[in-house]
């Protein structure tokens, strides 16, 4: 892999595997703009894959979509089965070690969602999309992935356009992770990686796919209406 100096959080991540853990949130929508979310499921997978917890959350808001082809959640699994954001908060950081190393696709967005803090509730985050961007000379600029993309061309894991869910978003991150690990030691097999990742076409996301699913905005920056701000 190329010579460059590897970061504190990544270095201990490579070096202590028990203090890895992945964290996965869905939202379901409590309005009408891109930004109007909030959570209805959490889930803590450790770096074996080994599913912690998986939690069910009452939005507190009137939900306005469930965004089910998106979230694989609706209005009888979080009625039968949600519970109060901070009764799942207090089981979260009762599961998590605050020595954590938190990994996943844009994983401060998770944590954001959560009101985690780094130092108290975790010790450092490792983000998959900042690990697997790669430079890509056609366009003279670092090309991205979602989690789908990696998933598909890495792990042979093809959703194929069916819904997210917490834990299996999860699981996936750890394994990325592993992988990720694996191509430290195999030069080989990361540029061969790299090769696929930039040639295999990206199916186009849920928010191309659907700029807006029952009334609510995707968040498509092309396609949005609602006006509502970016906020990364
Ligand atoms: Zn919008």
């Amino acid at each position: 892999m190329q010579n460059r100096p590897i970061p504190d959080t990544l270095a201990k991540a490579f070096s202590q595997p028990s203090s890895v853990f992945s964290i996965d949130v869905e939202c379901v929508a409590t309005g009408l703009d891109h930004n109007a979310r909030d959570v209805a499921q959490i889930s803590l997978v450790d770096y074996n894959e080994t599913v912690m917890l998986n939690l069910y959350v009452t939005p507190v808001k009137p939900v306005v979509s469930y965004l089910e082809p998106l979230t694989g959640l609706n209005q009888s699994l979080i009625q039968s089965q949600g519970r109060p954001l901070p009764s799942a908060i207090a089981a979260l950081k009762q599961a998590l070690p605050p020595t954590a190393i938190l990994v996943g696709q844009s994983i401060g967005k998770d944590v954001d969602w959560l009101g985690l803090v780094e130092g108290q509730d975790f010790e450092g985050l490792v983000d998959l999309t900042g690990i697997y961007r790669i430079w890509n000379p056609r366009y003279k600029s670092y090309s991205v992935f979602s989690q789908d993309h990696l998933a598909k061309v890495l792990l042979g894991w093809d959703t194929a356009g069916s819904p997210h869910d917490a834990v299996g978003d999860a699981v996936k991150s750890v394994r990325l992770f592993r992988e990720f690990q694996n191509f430290q030691s195999d030069e080989a097999a990361w540029s061969s990686a790299q090769e696929k990742l930039l040639a295999v076409p990206p199916e186009p996301s849920f928010a191309k796919r659907n700029p807006e699913f029952e009334g609510v905005c995707m968040g498509n920056r092309k396609a949005c209406k609602c006006g509502a701000p970016f906020l990364g």
